[in-house]
């Protein structure tokens, strides 16, 4: 088995991206075999299709594979780099332009949602941007690909390619490309925002009230879950008490994933009980769950040399990885190299 996800180094990390992805990312990386791989990159290149600011990017970068291996990515046993670094991401990508329809990517509905009316004035990079996750995921003839519900339609996509790479250039019992199947984890928790429970915690929210960030220390903590929306009612002790009241769901979510419990679990203990006894007894778990994580990132974010040291390690065994298939891909296109 390999696996390969990335994530996009923008804004800082919040409770909702580690329920609902890096913490399964950890897991898989514990779980593998001997034989299995995860290779995790920071999407840099992908972050030019946006206006960016190159400072925050650089920052950005750093800050993210620092929170990664804080949260408990581990560089000595799964690949961690930044796709900057590895140029093969970029050329593969090329390659595989030729192969992508026009009439694919234009039905991208993340390409839709984040061009919005402005299309002409989008950036190429936007369009192209699900044949560089192809190129990513394609690279490294990979077999899973962990996603949620919004990456979906661009694994379909890179499968697309990937056949139609396989057939129009290889022979039927040699294809180049592994065509990669989603992983979905057993645990992955949706995390709603701490002001509206209709909707989901985001890096991109205006609001810092809204999300719980993995660098934030005790006292904000203890603030911002104080402050978190919910009702005057008390908390119901079966799961069914909680329809129709978001916030209170979220919250119970929340202690559910971070005490490794099921909402049946919490509401047992808490069944009857108002907010007033729940948030304290909420925060404290996010304290201890998150303070282990924010010092270790705190004490890593200061060490710039350690980490440019990890992400040049993590680079190179990538592209170690990365070379035949894309000297195979060139080849099977009749490209001459020498
Ligand atoms: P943005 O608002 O800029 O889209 P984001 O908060 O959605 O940022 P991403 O970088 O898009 O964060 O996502 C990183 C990973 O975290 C993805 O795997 C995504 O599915 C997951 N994720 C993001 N928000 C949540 C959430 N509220 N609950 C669970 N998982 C989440
Ligand atoms: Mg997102």
């Amino acid at each position: 088995m390999r696996i390969v996800s990335g994530v996009q180094p923008t804004g800082n990390l919040h409770l909702g991206n580690y329920l609902g992805a890096i913490r399964n990312w950890v897991r898989m990386q514990d779980d593998l075999d001997q034989d299995s791989e995860c290779l995790f990159f920071l999407a840099d290149m992908h972050a030019i299709s946006m206006p960016h600011d190159p400072a925050e990017l650089r920052k950005g970068t750093l800050e993210m594979a620092a929170a990664l291996i804080a949260c408990g990515i581990d560089p000595t046993r799964s690949i961690l780099f930044n796709q900057a670094q590895v140029p093969q991401h970029a050329e593969l990508q090329w390659l595989l332009t030729g192969t992508a329809r026009m009439g694919w990517l234009n039905r991208m509905t993340q390409w839709k949602d984040k061009a919005g009316k402005n299309r002409e004035g989008a950036s190429v990079a936007l369009f192209s941007y699900p044949v560089l996750q192809a190129a990513d995921v394609l690279l490294y003839q990979t077999t899973h690909v962990p996603v949620g519900e919004d990456q979906k339609q661009h694994l379909e996509l890179a499968r697309d390619i990937a056949q139609k790479f396989n057939n129009d250039f290889c022979t039927e019992d040699a294809p180049l490309f592994t065509l990669p199947d989603p992983y979905i984890p057993p645990q992955a928790a949706r995390i709603m925002s701490l002001r509206d429970g209709s909707k989901k915690m985001s890096k991109s929210d205006p609001s810092e009230m809204s999300r719980i960030e993995l660098a934030d220390d005790a006292d904000t903590i203890m603030k911002k879950v104080k402050k978190a929306k919910s009702d005057p009612d008390a908390l119901p002790s079966e799961v069914a008490g909680l329809e129709d009241r978001p916030e209170a769901l979220n919250l119970v979510t929340i202690y559910a994933a971070l005490a490794g419990q099921s909402a049946e679990e919490v509401l047992a203990t808490f069944g009857g009980q108002g907010f007033g006894a729940f948030k304290p007894a909420l925060g404290e778990l996010m304290v201890e769950t998150l303070a282990p994580i924010s010092s270790r990132f705190r004490e890593l974010v200061g060490d710039r040399e350690a980490l440019d040291a990890i992400l040049a390690r993590g680079a190179a065994l990538a592209r170690e990885r990365a070379v035949p298939t894309l000297a195979a891909t060139y080849d099977a296109l009749g490209l001459v190299r020498g």
